[in-house]
């Protein structure tokens, strides 16, 4: 066992995970700017439909209040038409007039019922409206209480990369530089930033790609660093993470279990 190449597994596993914690942090901070836009869009939706319904609103009034001048219009009529009943010539003068004043009247009954009508569905676009202002109003205290978080997160959030970064360069000022770079350069080519990847039931924790018997025996004997075959990232067995121990112990357990089984069987 190479001390030297041990030393420089475990310094590489140390930086990926500070590493890792900066990519998750600004992942996380990438999320909350979107949960406010989010909020911000469905304000918008809301203010429009609220818009929407008092132009509605609008015209259902403008088509009340020429309702209500076509009655004053037709009730003018009646009065023009009684005044003429008063000075009739003959009988067929009569009965043009009371024809007139009939329509008269049947217009203003149908104009008022119009205007009933109207004013119902106007009504029920007065509760819309006003259900809408409400959950608009409660939208904009969740977006306001959202906003002042995220200020107050994201101010966290930096502190803690601020602290995380200076770890980072730390842990990379210990390594050599000719690994420091090729730690760098493969972290870049990694969509999730990880350079350093763990092997997880035989697999590499990476890309998950079967990692070959002897290839694994030569990662746990620390000789040389030795990278994934299939994604190129570097890898380290568990005593460098300490993670996966209780995984292997159970699926050791399980084989022994299976095995004097089958002696059972047998
Ligand atoms: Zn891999």
């Amino acid at each position: 066992m190479d001390a030297t190449v041990e030393k420089k597994l475990q310094d590489l596993w140390k930086l990926q995970q500070i590493d890792s914690k900066i990519t998750n942090l600004h992942a996380l901070m990438g999320e909350l700017p979107m949960e406010v836009a989010d909020l911000e869009d469905e304000i918008v939706g809301m203010e429009t439909r609220v818009q929407h319904i008092n132009e509605e609103l609008e015209v259902l009034e403008t088509e009340i209040n020429a309702r209500k001048n076509s009655i004053k219009e037709f009730q003018r009529n009646i009065e023009k038409y009684d005044e003429q009943l008063n000075n009739i010539k003959n009988s067929r003068e009569y009965e043009a007039i009371t024809k007139e004043k009939e329509i008269a009247g049947l217009e203003i009954m149908g104009a008022e019922k119009k205007i009933r009508e109207t004013g119902k569905i106007a009504e029920a676009k007065k509760e819309i409206l006003d259900k809408t202002k409400e959950d608009l109003e409660s939208r904009r205290k969740d977006l306001e209480y959202k906003k002042s978080e995220l200020t107050e997160i994201v101010k966290e959030n930096e502190e803690e990369l601020n602290k995380l970064q200076a770890e980072s360069d730390k842990a990379a000022a210990s390594l050599d530089s000719r690994l420091a770079r090729a730690y760098g350069r493969i972290r870049t080519n990694m969509r999730n930033g990880v350079a350093v990847a763990p092997i997880v039931r035989g697999s590499c924790g990476g890309c998950f790609s079967k990692i070959p018997p002897q290839r694994q025996s030569d990662i746990r004997a620390h000789f040389r660093i030795i990278d994934c075959e299939h994604c190129g990232r570097i890898l380290v067995d568990q005593s460098i993470t300490g993670i996966e121990a209780q995984v292997e112990v159970k699926e050791e357990k399980t084989t022994r279990r299976k095995m004097r089984l089958t002696a059972k069987a047998e």
